[in-house]
């Protein structure tokens, strides 16, 4: 994709307004970008008609084509359409604050409450109960009892003799009456939406009037998750969208078409089994996801004040081109960083990312660092910057002196750069972009 992209933006090169010409190449390319992210087509339609209908007229940016212009506008316009950055859950209520968690069989309804109790617990140091009302499997309220010790909340206990609603009633006289500030409320799920489910669930929001009813929904189902928040949304209140498993091969459009199609915002995402493993909802993020442009995105979006565009585009083409890395390419790096917001945050995301724990040592590249390693490099021959493994005793000694540094320094300086060159060739096809991104993120 960002190929073609790049290819649609460097055809289009006159400046002044967008144009339904002048934006042509890079709607269809945006187009296929939605679609490869499993938007739903009618949504993508939807989409694009308002981002044209907006664009058209708009006053290009000096430094920018058309073409990027016109994405960096569909990219606002993706952030605004998927709800601003939604970190809270509404819990302003006379206690106990009731949230409900409702969706299909499997979806990850359990494993979404006991990851939220848990935040709700760290964030807001509540006093919290849990209930299970999936009296069909036995095993249901167990997992949700194992769940509350593993989150340290208490648990409301419950058995399959009893109906949902009484299990209810009965819970929330327990959190009234013991001072419980937050209840959460388990339900069962079914395979298929069916009426019984819907009535269930029905009845017991009527009864608790929960403050928050997140439907929870399962991003793996791709468009099958999408008709079914539909119908949830329409038979029941909702407030809310949990998206879990995000962290599977799931694309991230279902993340635009849930939003469009329901009007709901979604308010965490799940990544993965682990207890923790839950994000607040960043539309930035997924907007970049689905995008998919990571080149494109990042360098007008991120670059376009800080960093000498020009001179990033060549060395990340240089990099995707395979282009063997040498020390000239990792000045203009580190320079670039540093206007950008300091390599440790990023060396730190970047290994994270790749669960990779090298014992890099940026730490503490400051001015006066970065003036070292100038100095250094600038006292290098250009054959020793191409081919810095010539570089052996004699010449470091030489470096050195030249630069008013010790040998230590220039040792230290080449084992930041193999470090760099490691982590430039593994992501060679993201190039910088994704190491800005990293750090956006
Ligand atoms: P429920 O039937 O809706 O209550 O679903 P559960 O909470 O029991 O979850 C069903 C399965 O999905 C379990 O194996 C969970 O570990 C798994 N699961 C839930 N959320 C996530 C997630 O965000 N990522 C991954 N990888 N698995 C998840
Ligand atoms: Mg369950």
């Amino acid at each position: 994709l960002t190929q073609r992209l790049s290819h649609s933006l460097r055809k289009i090169i006159n400046k002044g307004r967008l144009t339904e010409d002048n934006i042509k190449d890079t709607i269809r390319e945006v187009r296929k970008a939605l679609l490869e992210a499993d938007v739903t087509l009618s949504v993508v339609q939807t989409f694009i008609d308002n981002v044209k209908k907006k664009a058209i007229g708009y006053e290009i940016n000096k430094s920018l084509t058309p073409g990027q212009e016109f994405v960096k506008i569909v990219k606002n316009e993706l952030i605004v359409s998927m709800g601003e950055k939604n970190n809270s859950l509404n819990l302003s209520i006379a206690p106990p604050a009731i949230i409900l968690f409702i969706g299909l069989q499997g979806v990850g309804k359990t494993t979404s409450l006991a990851k939220i109790g848990q935040w709700i617990k760290n964030k807001y140091k509540k006093k919290i109960l849990i209930v299970s009302t999936d009296i069909y499997r036995a095993a249901a309220i167990k997992q949700l009892q194992i769940l509350s010790k593993q989150i340290e909340v208490d648990f409301f206990e419950s058995s399959t003799n009893e109906i949902p609603i009484e299990i209810t009633k009965k819970a929330i006289h327990h959190a009234q009456k013991k001072l419980y500030d937050v209840l959460l409320i388990d339900t069962a799920g079914r395979l298929h939406i069916d009426q019984k489910m819907m009535d269930e669930i029905s009845a017991i929001q009527t009864l608790s009037n929960p403050i928050e009813t997140l439907l929870i929904v399962d991003s793996m189902m791709g468009q099958d998750a999408v008709n079914m928040a539909k119908i949830f949304n329409k038979k029941l209140f909702i407030s809310g969208i949990v998206l879990t498993k995000t962290d599977s091969d799931s694309r991230s459009g279902i993340a635009l078409s849930m939003r469009y199609i329901t009007g709901k915002p979604i308010k965490f995402i799940g990544t993965g089994e682990k207890l923790t493993s839950l994000e607040i909802f960043h539309p930035e993020r997924i907007a970049n996801r689905i995008l998919g442009m990571n080149d494109v995105i990042s360098l007008i979006e991120d670059i376009e004040d800080n960093v000498d565009q020009s001179q990033v585009q060549t060395l990340t083409k240089k990099i995707k081109q395979g282009h063997n890395f040498n020390l000239n390419d990792f000045l203009i790096q580190i320079k670039q960083m540093q206007k950008i917001g300091g390599l440790n945050y990023f060396i730190d995301k970047f290994f994270k990312q790749n669960s990779s724990s090298q014992n890099i040592s940026f730490s503490n590249m400051d001015k006066h660092a970065l003036n070292k390693v100038e100095a250094i490099i600038s006292s290098m021959t250009p054959k020793e910057r191409l081919q810095p493994v010539i570089i052996k005793g004699s010449r470091k000694r030489r470096i050195a002196l030249g630069s008013g540094t010790k040998i230590q320094d220039v040792n230290k300086l080449l084992k930041n750069f193999d470090d760099i060159k490691r982590i430039m060739k593994k992501i060679k096809t993201g190039g910088i972009s994704k190491i800005i991104r990293g750090i956006k993120n």
